[in-house]
């Protein structure tokens, strides 16, 4: 076999366009792609539930298409270091090229595989395959990291990087035997018993439906509506990219590109298209953030609020979890999670404000339960979301500023459309009540066919006395 031959080690960048160390794989000669399944390397984060079922299919859709390039996708499972050498010995490659990850545990897990592999004289090249600005490009004037996006992101455009997509390659030599693959159903990454019908309803999984996403998210409209719709949570005003970003079946510069095509073609769109990118930038600073600061995936940035009187209590937890708060919007938003492995950006705020506020359940719990259900689930991005929203992160939201659910369900959702998509057996409330039930007078209840506390729970906890109890706890922090 050829000395030249390079295995591409494929992570979470499940595609072949704009794909560095793909295209510098190919220009070296033989390419042997691989996928090494090693869930127990992920460190405190091994895959979810939704990300894993997200998993098969985007692998299932890179697979085919590497077939159509005449290729193959190898699967495995194991420890990777182990599972690359062996496959370095069986098929003679000389190279391992692999787009870089920033995740604390996959950082160490990738320098412990390089140096042993170099050790063994094997050519190892990482690339930068998912950030437009890799942590360490973007550093403060005194030199060190960012924690204030405006700025950041500042910093970041003002470095007029040219984010130009590159092109698949355009073949790949096959190896002459390809070695051995396990098959994709034996990795166990779909559900059993299955919780997933759903999913199958709301996604297509792949490269493809990736920049499909995105060319319909520019040409039907929603690019330019973006400023206002992105808060509905009644009509799709967002992209719904973020699984495919994390899974790297599309690139942040395949992104750019469209989106700053859209606006030189119509520059009515500039002003969308500015907020569209900066919401990008917001998954960039999520990950300077985790790079600079990995202990935020557990504890919070501001250190104050490690002695926050948090409440942890599983029971409420557990209403929470499967919408049963007695809150329309909250529960909307859980089942739509449940379900559908998404939530609107919106409705990820509301539902971990009442978690960290109504509640006082401490931040964790909560980006744990989204990180296996969320089929989007990003280390850096949930930690950052969380620890916004909790008050104890970078460039948060004051703890002291609590959502109310009640007034978040009348804005963003003013006809109830998205309440009564999901909490149906409230859903012949008037507009008016629907988001309070409590309020309904009892005619209105009899006509809508609800008893409170049999068929929809009274509020779990009172907004008021919640929110007092909130700020009494941050006042022995404050
Ligand atoms: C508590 C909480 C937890 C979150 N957990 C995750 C998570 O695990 N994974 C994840 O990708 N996002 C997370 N987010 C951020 C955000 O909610 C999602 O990225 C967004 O809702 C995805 O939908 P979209 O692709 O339609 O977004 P769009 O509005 O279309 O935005 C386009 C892209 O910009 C990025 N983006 C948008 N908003 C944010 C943000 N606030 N932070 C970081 N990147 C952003 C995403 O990559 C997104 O795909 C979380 C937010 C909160 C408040």
């Amino acid at each position: 076999m050829s000395t030249s031959t390079t295995i591409l080690w494929y992570r979470q960048d499940l595609r072949l366009a704009d794909h560095p160390a793909l295209l510098r794989a190919a220009d070296r000669g033989t390419v042997l792609p691989v996928f090494i399944w090693a869930p127990e390397e992920e460190g405190d984060w091994p895959l979810g539930g939704a990300s894993k079922w997200w998993l098969h299919h985007s692998l299932d859709s890179l697979t085919e298409q590497l077939e159509g390039m005449g290729s193959r996708l190898i699967l495995r499972q194991g420890n990777s270091l182990k599972v690359l050498s062996e496959l370095i010995q069986q098929t003679g490659a000389s190279a391992v090229y692999w787009s870089r990850r920033y995740e604390p545990a996959a950082i160490e897990r990738d320098q412990r595989v390089k140096s042993a592999l170099k050790q063994d004289g094997i050519e190892v090249k990482s690339f930068n395959g998912s950030l437009l600005y890799e942590p360490w490009e973007i550093e403060t004037k005194a030199g060190g990291p960012y924690k204030v996006f405006t700025p950041f992101w500042k910093a970041c455009r003002a470095l007029h990087i040219d984010h130009d997509p590159r092109e698949p390659p355009e073949g790949l030599i096959s190896p002459r035997r390809w070695p051995k693959s396990v098959e994709l159903a034996d990795l166990k990454l779909l559900p059993e018993p299955d919780w997933d019908s759903q999913f199958y309803e709301t996604w297509d999984v792949g490269a493809r439906a990736a920049e499909d996403a995105l060319n319909a998210f520019i040409s039907e409209g929603r690019l330019g509506d973006y400023q206002e719709a992105r808060n509905r949570l009644d009509v799709q005003g967002w992209s719904q990219l973020s699984p495919r970003l994390h899974f790297g079946e599309i690139s942040p510069r395949q992104v750019w590109a469209s989106v700053k095509a859209a606006y030189n073609g119509a520059p009515s769109l500039r002003k969308s298209s500015d907020t569209y990118l900066s919401e990008i930038g917001w998954r960039e600073f999520a990950y300077h953030l985790l790079y600079y600061f990995p202990s935020t995936t557990n504890e919070p940035l501001r250190e104050k609020f490690a002695v926050f009187p948090w409440d942890e209590d599983n029971e409420k937890l557990q209403k929470w979890q499967r919408g049963q708060t007695g809150y329309p919007v909250v529960d909307a938003a859980m089942r739509d999670l449940w379900a559908t492995g998404f939530m609107p950006n919106r409705a990820r705020m509301i539902v971990a404000s009442f978690l960290t506020k109504h509640l006082r359940i401490p931040w964790q719990r909560g980006a744990e339960w989204f990180w296996d259900t969320l089929c989007d689930a990003d280390l850096a991005s949930n930690s950052l979301g969380w620890q916004w929203t909790a008050g104890c992160g970078a460039d948060a939201a004051p703890y002291f500023r609590i959502f109310n659910p009640m007034t978040q369900g009348e804005k963003f959702d003013p006809d109830g459309d998205y309440v009564r998509r999901w909490v149906p057996e409230i859903a012949g409330l008037p507009n008016k009540v629907l988001d309070k039930p409590w309020e309904a007078s009892e005619e209105q209840l009899e006509e809508a066919g609800i008893t409170l506390g049999k068929d929809y729970p009274h509020p779990m906890v009172d907004h008021f006395e919640a929110r007092d109890a909130a700020l009494a706890a941050y006042n022995q922090i404050k």
